[in-house]
């Protein structure tokens, strides 16, 4: 549908048809109509390691099977730490779904339901909120823009979301990924690798390699602001795959993930206005897993406008919330020692199955 030809009132409109998106638009459809916008085109590609974890599979377990589709060879992989200079391996027993994220995202938005309008390819540009709703302006890929009331708007727009800016709240600092789709030239091992290399340098936190059936996802992740990313990304895929059996590359992508540092990063909203997922800055701080804290935020936020008066679901959203965001504050704890060479440095010494417990809270 083209946003010129929308209703112009909705009871929620959401913003980002990401996993904090979609579960958003579900839930809050049961008070009324729900538009769910993005400003990409339909189904969405999204750089992601497609590793659901073990929340993330209990949460969707709840809405029907995992279709096979979107499973990759193999089906399932476990997380492994890897200290590349070492030569240290720490296997762990946290087992990860392997899926395509595209199809991931695309089946996610196959479970909404006819209440829910989804229009791919209309971005949010501003919005302005009085005491009786919010007006949204969308602007569509030929440049046209169209104005939506409505009762409550979601923010799920992701680790740079305008949303979140638009009410003040700042954004949220964000690692740089890339990510190298290898061709596999012979079998890896059935792992989600976590690697950590000192020779790339201070910038650099960690690579990771994942077997996805006939590639095999190589992604490096640095800290903000760092520096020609791509030459030490070159470095990251040249001592790989002197090791690996890690063929050319087929696509390469860019991307962002948030960097939660401080528990303020944690923001749920301001008067009719919700923030889900990465937007609100819910994401794990230490293992970058957002696909659960997004599921989980999102449903969170369209329930609270669901059951609620819409002047009053963000007060419901804070205390519906108020267990995720102790949990990330727990997780920052962890993180300047996880960070530090010397925390790096002493895991090497850790008994493997106390390595394997303590990575289930991270
Ligand atoms: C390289 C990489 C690998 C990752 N791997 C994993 C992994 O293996 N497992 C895991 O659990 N997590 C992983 N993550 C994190 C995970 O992908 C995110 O935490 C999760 O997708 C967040 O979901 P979300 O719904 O909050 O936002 P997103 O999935 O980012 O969705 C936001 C959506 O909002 C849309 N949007 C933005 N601005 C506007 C606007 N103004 N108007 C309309 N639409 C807008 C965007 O187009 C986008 O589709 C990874 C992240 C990166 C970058």
């Amino acid at each position: 549908m083209e946003i010129e030809d929308l209703p112009r009132t909705f009871d929620t409109l959401v913003i980002g048809a990401g996993p904090a998106g979609v579960m958003a638009s579900l839930h809050a459809s049961e008070r009324g109509p729900v538009l769910l916008v993005d400003a990409a085109t339909l189904p969405r590609d999204k750089s992601c390691g497609g590793m659901l974890n073990e929340y993330a599979q209990e949460f969707l377990s709840a809405y029907g099977a995992l279709p096979d589709t979107m499973r990759l060879e193999p089906h399932w992989v476990n997380f492994r730490y890897h200290d590349w200079d070492r030569r240290i391996l720490k296997p762990t027993a946290l087992r990860f779904a392997n899926v395509d994220r595209k199809s991931f995202d695309e089946w996610l938005v196959s479970l909404l339901p006819d209440e829910v309008t989804v229009v791919g390819g209309a971005q949010a540009v501003r919005f302005t909120e009085d005491t009786d709703g919010v007006d949204v302006v969308l602007k569509g890929t030929d440049g046209a823009e169209t104005t939506v009331r409505c009762e409550n708007l979601i923010g799920c727009d992701g680790p740079r979301s305008s949303v979140r800016r638009s009410i003040g709240a700042g954004s949220v600092a964000t690692y740089v990924t890339l990510q190298d789709f290898c061709v596999l030239e012979g079998d890896i091992e059935p792992y989600f690798d976590c690697i950590y290399m000192r020779h790339i340098g201070d910038s650099f936190a960690y690579a990771y390699v994942v077997p996805k059936g006939e590639v095999a996802i190589v992604g490096s992740v640095f800290y903000p602001k760092t520096r020609h990313p791509h030459v030490k990304h070159e470095e990251v895929l040249s001592a790989l795959r002197a090791a690996l059996p890690l063929g050319g590359s087929v696509k390469r992508e860019a991307w962002v993930a948030l960097s939660v540092r401080h528990t303020h990063d944690v923001v749920r909203g301001r008067g009719r206005v919700l923030l889900a997922g990465e937007a609100g800055g819910f994401m794990s701080p230490t293992s970058g897993e957002g696909i659960s804290y997004a599921l989980n935020t999102g449903r969170l936020a369209g329930l609270a406008v669901a059951g609620h008066d819409p002047a009053h679901a963000l007060d419901a959203y804070h205390g519906m919330t108020e267990h995720i965001a102790a949990n990330i504050s727990r997780k920052l704890k962890w993180l300047p020692f996880m960070e530090s060479r010397v925390g790096k440095y002493l895991a090497g010494f850790v008994p493997t199955p106390v390595v394997s417990n303590v990575t289930k809270g991270l």
